[in-house]
């Protein structure tokens, strides 16, 4: 752990509603007790005013693929047109490119609050296997001790697995694919999860990502029911549209095998449901039914401006509003698939202003969660391990009410 000196956020406001001074040492939370009238001392931070939150992690991105929208200029459409538009304009790029890309994404992330990312990054089954995996780990190492980024090996379909042990080797840490994209998707799921078993790491699949097919899930949670890595599966684009006879006992399979499911409304809103111009499906994991069914359930910002979503803003609380309105997920549980939930799943050690967690805040200028989620303020205030690391001030001028009106 890395050592910061001691800062005391003063006068801060929790999402219960307390006014409190909340002392940070040692990358950790040292104490939270009510807001005191004390003069303000040297490491002391002027907080009120101010609404402080859990850091928050995003379990599912993409920062290989990272702001690439506007380079790309992708026509609009579902999954198979953006993988194609991807897949054709990687063939002109390098592992710097890639990296420039990646390196903005983490920066606009961690001026957001996210303290932790984990991304998926494509190991292509033809070509340099590890470009991708290298140069992202290129950036972990820039945003040591700001960052926590996890490389998830996101295997092309039928691919030779000694290119997915390349990927390890080059720094990727679980092993991912999406099954339900090859011809046979059993096949490729056991090739995939064989290499994790004989490396002994995590897998993170991209998991039924269709509105109408894909068995990955069922896949993972028969296969690997009593193994003690992180298994978690990401989109279950499938899970919402089952009735309740198929999906109760596979959700009651998933939570009893220990999965983690990681919903992505934003860039499942935006590829799924093309078929479908009226009464179109949302495509989002259902959130609700996951949760109810006790399954660790966590929500991603997925892809940030590239062929699979032309939007996005590395910005938690647009996927936490995205969960309210799109998924219809309470404020409170959509705030912890996005921070408590999410480090959970990705196997972190849990963070926000308690006691003895670990000092990953998020300050925004608000006045309760919802507010926070609904305007997702410019202005924040993050800390990494109990160290201040970004600081965003914005500044709005406006005519006054009253000068309009004489000039109308
Ligand atoms: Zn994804």
């Amino acid at each position: 752990m890395q050592i910061s000196p001691p800062i005391r956020l003063r006068g801060v406001a929790l999402a219960d509603g307390s006014v409190v001074d909340v002392a940070l040492e040692d990358g950790l939370v040292a104490s939270v007790e009510p807001a005191s009238d004390a003069p303000f001392a040297p490491g002391d931070e002027d907080l009120r005013g101010h609404l402080l939150l859990a850091a928050p992690a995003d379990p599912h991105t993409h920062l290989d693929k990272a702001l690439s929208w506007s380079a790309i200029r992708p026509p609009s459409g579902d999954l198979p047109t953006a993988i194609a538009s991807w897949v054709e304009y990687i063939q002109t790029i390098d592992a710097d490119e890639i990296h420039g890309r990646a390196s903005r994404a983490v920066a606009e992330y961690l001026a957001n609050g996210t303290t932790a990312l984990r991304s998926h990054v494509d190991v292509p089954s033809e070509g340099d296997p590890t470009r991708g995996v290298r140069a992202v780990a290129r950036v972990r190492d820039e945003f040591a001790g700001l960052v926590d980024i996890e490389i998830v090996a996101l295997a092309g379909r039928d691919i030779d697995p000694a290119r997915v042990e390349a990927a390890l080797d080059a720094g990727a840490d679980l092993v991912g694919g999406a099954p339900h994209l090859a011809a046979d998707e059993a096949a490729d799921f056991d090739r995939l999860i064989g290499i994790a078993e004989r490396r002994g790491v995590g897998v993170d699949f991209h998991a039924d990502e269709a509105l109408r097919h894909g068995g990955t899930l069922r896949l993972l949670a028969e296969r690997t029911a009593g193994w003690t890595v992180t298994r978690s599966a990401g989109h279950c684009v499938r899970l919402s549209m089952l009735e309740s006879d198929e999906l109760d006992p596979l959700l009651a399979d998933v939570a009893a095998a220990g999965i983690g499911v990681i919903a992505n409304p934003i860039t499942n809103l935006y590829l799924q449901g093309w078929d479908d111009d009226v009464a179109t499906p949302r495509g989002i994991a259902p959130v609700n039914r996951l949760r109810a069914a006790g399954v660790l359930t966590a929500a991603g910002g997925d892809n940030i401006r590239d062929p699979f979503n032309p939007m996005g803003r590395a910005d938690a609380f647009e996927t936490a509003m995205l969960l309210v309105t799109a998924g219809h997920v309470p404020i409170d549980e959509a705030w912890a698939a996005v921070s408590s939930d999410a480090r959970a799943v990705m196997g972190l050690p849990a963070a926000g202003p308690e006691a003895g967690l670990r000092a990953d805040l998020l300050a925004v200028r608000a006045g309760s969660l919802a507010d926070a989620i609904a305007t997702a303020p410019a202005d924040r205030i993050v800390i990494s391990r109990g160290r201040i690391v970004a600081r965003t001030e914005t500044s709005r001028w406006m005519l006054p009410r009253a000068h309009q009106e004489e000039n109308a």
